[in-house]
């Protein structure tokens, strides 16, 4: 059976806030030169938002810029940020520290980014831009030059032996004189992209971490809309970067997450695990108790900031939103920059289209907000490599004293080499959950909705089988076990004798990218499974 071929003006991978983005500015650059342009948009979530996770507490300023009638128009943006708190946790107390500037909130807005993007995907829609959710992009498709053509979607119906199965149907063709890369953090045809175009080549690699979150309905007196909290200290060692959030929405619910730095070292560590144990301290857990858990799931995110920026253009397209790590880690915050990364891109794409072959996504990026926010921060989250303290005193000389004008720019490295060997680091003992405010990993993973074919190859590929035992059981105590947050990677033995194997759980995976990120010899390989698989979180 041989592909079917749909042919644009513009593909766009990924319905996030970048993608729908781009495509909302691509539609009115055509309206406003009373034009046409033809812009699809693929998205491998049953529906859009369905994989959207995210805090979170927006700034609103590139959708300001986007439709500024936002508000008349209904955006699902009604909580806004009335209290910032920020807290140093020790095992039984907390303490009050000054709010960084880079965290003030004022003026932005609590949300669900699902929810914002079901919104911007309906405003797309209505300006002509064709979604398809339920299509993962597997492949990317080149010319004979080595130029981007566009997209392939996986094919359905492969069964795990590989064969065509009575459901099979070939993948389509999603060409496009443009192609926007726009799959969010670690994406999996960015990475190949990365590569192929050698686009790391002048940047420092990029560092991640991974957020954990649930979404909570607490009692009436536990709620306090708009208010904004976040903690560093206490469940972290003083070595680890990590620290919580809890943001208090509408209709009483509040959402409560836990990032980990993905530099860190003890392969004991389960972010998982950490975000349970957080929600036990004896301040947050009142907020807990009594309420009822909505929804689980997880996501990484980019941590590297100004310096890990790769080159963002290639032959046929560009890179956009956090695939291209246009995060602002002292902010906690991407969806702004994300939109605007897509918005610039969009003006890039229009121009190269009606033949204006110097347009420059670089040199618009550059010249953008965008690169002035994330210069002046570029220091703070390196700064945290030499623990908690000392990160924290370099935040304030680097804020209130250099201004983000220091004559240097500290050097990322990669995460998955921070990782220590199991016998020079201590087991970490997390308690038993409660199962009122502190739960296990399956249960969590059931409430995120997580659903896969399960007759289809395996979408976590090892590169080299043997190094699971080999290499992570031996050296590393299968750290996979521990940082995957669903479950995914278990050590088996048939019987107490038997011999060690990996059994990789596929089913259960939520699409965080975290075993892609973080496997220490990089011999996990995450690519896209069929289309519609992975989490539906309701409004995450
Ligand atoms: C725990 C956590 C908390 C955060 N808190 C905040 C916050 O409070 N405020 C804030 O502004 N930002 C926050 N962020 C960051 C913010 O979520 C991101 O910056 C933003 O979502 C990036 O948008 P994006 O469109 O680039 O990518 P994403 O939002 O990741 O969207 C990418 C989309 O592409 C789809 N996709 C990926 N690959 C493919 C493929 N091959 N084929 C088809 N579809 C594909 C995905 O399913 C997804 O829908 C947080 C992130 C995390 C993880
Ligand atoms: S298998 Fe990998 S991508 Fe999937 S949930 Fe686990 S760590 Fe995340």
């Amino acid at each position: 059976m041989t592909r079917d071929t749909m042919e644009y003006d513009v593909v766009i991978v990924g319905a996030g806030p970048s993608g729908l983005a781009t495509a909302i500015r691509l539609k009115q650059l055509a309206a406003e030169r009373q034009g046409e342009i033809s812009v699809c948009v693929i998205e491998k979530g049953s529906e859009v938002g369905a994989h959207i996770l995210s805090g979170a507490v927006i700034e609103p300023r590139a959708l300001d810029e986007l439709i500024p009638d936002w508000r008349e128009r209904g955006a699902p943006l009604v909580t806004p940020a009335q209290e910032d708190r920020f807290l140093f946790l020790t095992e039984k107390r907390a303490f009050r520290l000054p709010t960084p500037p880079q965290m003030h909130n004022h003026g932005n807005y609590i949300i669900s980014l699902g929810n914002l993007c079901r919104w911007l995907a309906r405003e797309a829609e209505g300006l002509g831009v064709e979604i398809y959710p339920g299509f993962a992009a597997a492949e990317v498709l080149y010319d004979g030059d080595g130029r981007v053509l566009g997209v392939a979607t996986g094919a359905m119906g492969i069964g795990k032996d590989g064969k065509h199965s009575e459901n099979y149907q070939p993948g389509v063709e999603l060409r496009g004189k443009e192609t926007l890369f726009a799959e969010g953090c670690r994406g999996s045809l960015t990475k190949e992209i990365n590569e192929r175009f050698g686009l790391r080549k002048s940047s420092d690699p990029q560092s991640y971490g991974i957020g954990v979150k649930e979404l909570w309905e607490v009692p009436a007196d536990q709620h306090h809309p708009g208010l904004v909290v976040h903690t560093v200290g206490w469940p972290m060692d003083r070595r680890t970067y990590g620290g919580s959030f809890l943001y208090h929405l509408e209709n009483r619910q509040v959402a409560v997450g836990f990032v980990v730095g993905l530099d860190y070292e003890n392969p004991f560590l389960s972010p998982f695990e950490e975000l349970q144990r957080f929600k036990t301290h004896p301040v947050i857990r009142p907020t807990f108790e009594g309420g009822r858990r909505i929804a689980y799931g997880a996501r990484a995110l980019n941590e590297g900031g100004f310096q890990s920026v790769p080159a963002l253009s290639f032959p046929g397209g560009m890179v956009i939103g956090c695939a291209a790590g246009f995060l602002n880690v002292p902010k906690i915050k991407g969806t702004h920059t994300a939109m605007k990364s897509g918005m610039v891109a969009a003006e890039i794409a229009f121009r190269r289209l009606h033949g204006d072959a110097s347009a420059d996504y670089r040199a618009a990026i550059e010249a953008s907000w965008i690169w002035d926010e994330l210069y002046r921060v570029r220091n703070v989250r390196p700064g945290f490599r030499w623990g908690l303290f000392p990160g924290l005193a370099y935040a304030a000389l680097d804020t209130y004293v250099l201004r983000g004008r220091a004559p240097w720019t500290f050097r990322n490295t990669a995460d998955h080499l921070h990782l220590k060997k199991a016998s020079e680091c201590k087991p970490i003992a997390y308690p038993k959950p409660d199962g009122k405010v502190s739960f296990d990993r399956l249960s969590s993973v059931f409430i995120s909705n997580t659903n896969h074919e399960e007759n289809q190859p395996a979408h976590l590929r090892l590169r080299d089988p043997q190094k699971a035992i080999a290499v992570n059981y031996a050296l590393y105590d299968s750290p996979e076990q521990r940082y995957c947050p669903a479950g995914v990677y278990e050590i088996v033995k048939e019987g107490s004798e038997g011999a060690p194997r990996l059994q990789i759980n596929a089913q259960n995976c939520v699409h965080c990218k975290t075993c892609d990120i973080k496997d220490p010899t990089q011999n996990i390989n995450w690519v896209v499974p069929e289309g519609g698989g992975g989490p539906n979180y309701p409004n995450m």
